[in-house]
């Protein structure tokens, strides 16, 4: 079956690599310049460089370093890379040109605002669309990741809650909800208080209703919810939120599922965070840089932090004058470089943001649909932008979760991710995204059945995975508790 899909893998050419310390040889030089025909300048000693070591290194010696090291990983370049709730998807490349535009990228953070009109203009009109796609009222882009527009987004529903004279102590957290959550409210000095999914992996409003007194700040709802489900009695969970003195936070990092067809305001949010990173692509992993958005409801724009983008006739201005502010979150005004691939991002897609949702949503349902005859499905629903799987039918085989996800390496593919969320059992949670074509699809699930049907009739091939790679199987404790940190 499907023979041309063999052609993925990752067998072929691996090269070794040693560290530049043993490539060096004294000597070498990355440039040539003509001899010197002047005197050599004296230089003071105290300006005079200290002899470190660092390897002689030809300019071919360093370009094929870290070529080669590159070759060692897999991006979202190299193929499909279906990393539940971390949207990896394609990035267009003239994002980054964008954004690597002198004009952009060597603005010097502490330049006067009349000379950086542009950049505070773009930044300005960013604010404007993600108002105009989540339906909410205000905005702030300091936040410089998921996590810390959560931080942030908390800090104001703290804020809100003192200004009124109520400081409260608990928050609603869902067993759903992604694990920054509990996280974040506990930083911000709230105790988190978990509540239960039902039976379709998503709210119901009875349990709401049992824990939501006085006593609790609101709700932080992750929607749709990391099972991939799109919460929906989230308008009638929110009244009752609403109703006893709360508000309603959503956790939109995957707004990718959404964007232009479910309005958060109309639908109860207060606060909302999205991870301009994930859904308005730019290239993220390995820790950023990102940026989380947080976006309010007309009470709480008071509260955003400073210093705020205003505009005052023609003028862009930073400005502070807003009291009830939480202040700063970030140094400056964030991570400006994900801000202008975002804002080329959203301006080149323009109404196709919505097909886009309608296409991540489509891939992840065509996957769970063929997929669910070979892998445990625990609920039986249409899903969003992904789909989880149980390890229930790898058992019998006597293979986990993570054999499967390492064989799949061995196919060319980037590993699901796999134990998330925690109410599954052996969880495999797949998000293909939007750009993946039909044709990668497909070899996804035919290497997916391929491994299913390697571990019956050879189980010892998924325990041994990954057989092609540099790299084999690592001793993942053994590595947890005795990192390699030095360079050399
Ligand atoms: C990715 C993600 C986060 C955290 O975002 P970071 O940018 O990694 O801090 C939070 N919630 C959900 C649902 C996510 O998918």
């Amino acid at each position: 079956m499907l023979e041309e899909f063999k052609a993925q893998g990752t067998k072929g050419l691996v090269m070794e690599e040693v560290l530049l310390w043993e490539t060096g040889k004294k000597g070498r030089i990355g440039y040539s310049l003509p001899p010197l025909d002047v005197k050599e300048a004296e230089i003071p000693g105290e300006l005079k460089r200290k002899e470190i070591d660092i390897p002689d290194l030809s300019e071919v010696d360093v370009v094929r370093h870290y070529t080669r090291l590159s070759t060692w990983n897999f991006g979202v370049d190299t193929g499909t890379y279906p990393l539940g709730s971390c949207t990896m998807k394609y990035n267009p490349k003239i994002n980054e040109q964008i954004a690597a535009k002198e004009e952009f990228a060597k603005v010097h953070p502490l330049t006067p605002e009349d000379m950086v009109q542009g950049p505070l203009k773009l930044m300005y009109n960013l604010q404007e669309l993600l108002k105009e796609i989540t339906g909410l009222d205000g905005v702030t882009l300091q936040p410089a990741a998921g996590a810390h527009g959560e931080y942030t987004g908390i800090r104001i529903i703290y804020a809100y809650h003192k200004k009124n004279g109520k400081p409260k102590k608990k928050i609603l957290i869902p067993d759903t909800a992604h694990g920054t959550n509990p996280a974040s409210s506990a930083i911000c000095g709230y105790k988190p208080v978990k509540i239960s999914s039902n039976e379709n992996g998503i709210l119901s409003v009875d349990e709401v209703e049992k824990y939501m007194d006085e006593d609790t700040a609101g709700i932080m709802v992750t929607n749709p919810n990391t099972l991939g489900l799109f919460e929906e009695n989230i308008r009638q969970i929110a009244d009752i939120i609403h109703k006893r003195g709360g508000l309603v936070y959503c956790d939109g990092a995957n707004l990718n599922a959404i964007m232009g067809i479910v309005d958060l305001k109309k639908s109860g949010i207060d606060v909302l965070h999205i991870n301009l990173h994930k859904t308005f692509s730019a290239p993220h992993g390995g820790g950023g840089p990102g940026s989380g958005p947080v976006c309010v409801r007309d009470e709480l724009v008071k509260f955003l932090p400073c210093p705020r983008i205003v505009k005052q006739n023609d003028k862009f201005v930073l400005s502070y004058d807003f009291p009830d502010s939480i202040g700063r979150v970030h140094s400056f005004y964030g991570n400006f470089g994900v801000m202008v691939k975002a804002y080329c991002y959203i301006l080149s897609m323009g109404s196709l943001l919505k097909k886009a949702s309608q296409l991540a949503v489509l891939n992840a349902n065509y996957i769970k649909e063929n997929l669910k005859q070979t892998l445990h499905l625990p609920y039986h629903r249409p899903c969003m932008h992904e789909c989880v799987f149980s390890d229930k039918d790898l058992g019998k085989y006597k293979v986990t979760t993570l054999d499967l996800a390492k064989r799949l390496i061995d196919y060319g593919f980037h590993p699901p991710t796999i134990y998330f969320p925690l109410v599954v059992h052996g969880a495999i949670m797949i998000e293909p995204t939007e750009t993946e074509s039909k044709e990668n699809l497909d070899r996804f699930i035919w290497a997916i059945k391929e491994i299913v049907k390697e571990a019956g009739k050879d189980p010892e091939i998924l325990l041994q995975a990954p057989h092609n790679t540099r790299i084999k199987r690592l001793d993942e404790v053994y590595a947890a508790r005795h990192p390699v940190l030095k360079g050399y």
